[in-house]
């Protein structure tokens, strides 16, 4: 006898799903339910699929389904399958999948595991406000339940408005099992007969997902736990339909520092106002990883790869996480540090050119960014510290050497830097009351004006020399021209080695700078 093998290549393949609704920001939560389907997915070797769940006509907008897009690709979290990209399983936008559920309504309705109901939204209050007096549960009461098939019928064909309901079994339970959570057991008389189809003809967010789910074939329902209760339910669909019922994985709350729910309300929580302010992606999703799972209660720094190699659904949290925003600075700082000198001269390049610091005739050579052998001091500048007319991103690379882990967030790179490239940076009035208003100081800026200003070559040692043997003429302390030249050349306090920054503004800047913040002195 020949057997003959088949294989289902969908049967031990874990599929997974983010299934947002276009109805605002890519906010953190959705982000972090986002970021766990996507580590699932890459790392048992699955498929990660994107569905955009636009039910809710009202509230879905382009610009938000857009929005969600924009936000997921900032963060790296990439999909196999989606609106955009397609698969085998779509359409992946619900406002094309109508008659998928029609379809198996029709198989409900035929089985009697669904009816219409054509209780008047009137009627259906009335109940509610009559429950709630008598303080019962609010369920519906089951009165269309008794209509045959016929009769119901003929009512459609009429023009009465109507809905679909779920003919709720009376006896028996609901079960799943959560990896997170653990057991689950709803009696059947806690839940009553709800709605499947409005009267609209839209399926309700409950009907819609199971049937998204069943048919996309996934394997693993990862979401937000604001969902549970809606899971006795979806079993119950999963059942009466005779699909397999998925696992399901539902993920911790997050909470504001005031121990509410995250929301508007604490600030910043979209994604896109992380990405405005320049975090950088990769620390993003180190954070979000971090809000309901952890590894040994102690690593905190990941990359990307490491989270995909050890991320766990068994090591999620059952209970709520915090948003902590000084950590998300924290772990974003440190992501900076590790990047390598030419990664930060990228980034900085991309936030002072967004900023408008960088001017037009920058020449930046995106082809062949930095080269890592540049030896500082010797390239691009010219001997006389003038700019050779090479690659300017060679000079951004030792801008940012100079400024070393002074800068934590790149947000601030023009705070720091933004000297370098713009006459019109910023001026801290206090500085300048500090250092510049004193009597004596025009003179001495004049003075090393014109010290620098005779030096024919260069580079950090000669001009320290030049100023600390000027210093040393004048019998006055070092410090006493380095103060007021730093804030004459950077207008502020606190700069890299300021013989650095002198070198890397060049000759011509640093000598008008000085001769102006002599002039503006004397007045
Ligand atoms: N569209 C639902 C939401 O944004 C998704 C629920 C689910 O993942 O089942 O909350």
């Amino acid at each position: 006898m020949i057997t003959i093998m088949t294989t289902d290549s969908s049967k031990n393949t874990i599929r997974v799903r983010f299934a947002p609704s276009p109805t605002g920001h890519l906010h953190v939560g959705g982000a972090r339910t986002a970021l766990y389907n996507w580590l699932y997915a890459r790392k048992t070797g699955g498929v990660f699929v994107l569905r955009i769940e636009d039910t809710d006509a009202q509230r879905s907008t382009r610009e938000s389904y857009e929005g969600i897009l924009r936000g997921m690709r900032w963060l790296g979290l990439d999909w196999d399958e989606g609106p955009d990209v397609g698969g085998d399983y779509g359409p992946y936008i619900q406002s094309a999948r109508g008659v998928l559920y029609h379809t198996d309504a029709a198989r409900l309705i035929e089985d009697g595991k669904a009816y219409h109901c054509f209780c008047t939204p009137e009627r259906l209050e009335e109940l509610r406000l009559e429950q709630k007096e008598k303080r019962l549960p609010i369920k519906y009461d089951g009165l269309c339940r008794g209509l045959s098939v016929e009769e119901a019928d003929e009512k459609i064909k009429a023009g009465d408005p109507h809905i679909l309901r779920f003919r709720m079994p009376e006896e028996g339970e609901a079960r799943f099992r959560d990896i997170v959570r653990g057991d689950f057991k709803t009696a059947n008389t806690e839940l009553d007969d709800f709605v499947l189809i409005k009267s609209d003809g839209l399926p309700t967010y409950n009907f819609a997902v199971v049937v998204d789910d069943a048919r996309m074939k996934i394997s693993h329902v990862i979401r937000g736990d604001d969902h549970i209760s809606n899971t006795p339910r979806q079993v119950h669909i999963y059942l009466a339909l005779g699909y397999k019922v998925p696992k399901f994985a539902h993920l911790p709350m997050i909470l504001g520092g005031d121990r509410a729910r995250l929301s508007k309300r604490h600030g910043a929580v979209s994604i896109d106002w992380y990405a405005d302010q320049q975090y950088l992606p990769d620390a993003m999703v180190n954070y979000l990883a971090l809000l309901g799972w952890s590894f040994d209660d102690k690593q905190e720094l990941f990359s990307r790869k490491a989270l995909t190699d050890k991320f766990s659904l068994k090591k999620v949290s059952k209970n709520p996480a915090m948003f902590d925003n000084d950590k998300m600075e924290y772990i974003n700082a440190e992501h900076f540090k590790k990047l390598t000198p030419a990664q930060k001269v990228m980034h900085v390049y991309h936030v002072l050119k967004d900023e408008g610091y960088i001017p037009g005739d920058f020449h930046v050579d995106l082809e062949n960014p930095v080269d890592l052998k540049l030896v500082p001091g010797t390239e691009p500048l010219t001997g006389n510290g003038e700019k050779s007319g090479g690659d300017e991103l060679g000079r951004l690379f030792l801008i940012v050497s100079a400024l070393g882990n002074r800068l934590k967030l790149l947000k601030d790179a023009p705070g720091h830097i933004g000297y370098f490239f713009k006459d019109d940076y910023e001026v801290d009035d206090n500085a300048v009351e500090t250092h510049l208003t004193r009597r004596e100081v025009p003179e001495r800026l004049e003075k090393l004006a014109d010290k620098l200003a005779g030096l024919n070559y260069f580079d950090r040692e000669r001009v320290e020399e030049v100023v600390r043997a000027l210093a040393d003429e004048m019998e006055i302390e070092a410090g006493e021209l380095i103060h007021p030249g730093r804030v004459a050349l950077t207008g502020g306090t606190v700069s890299p080695d300021i013989f650095q920054v002198i070198v890397l503004l060049g000759k011509g800047k640093t000598v008008e700078r000085l001769r102006k913040a002599a002039g503006i002195a004397k007045q």
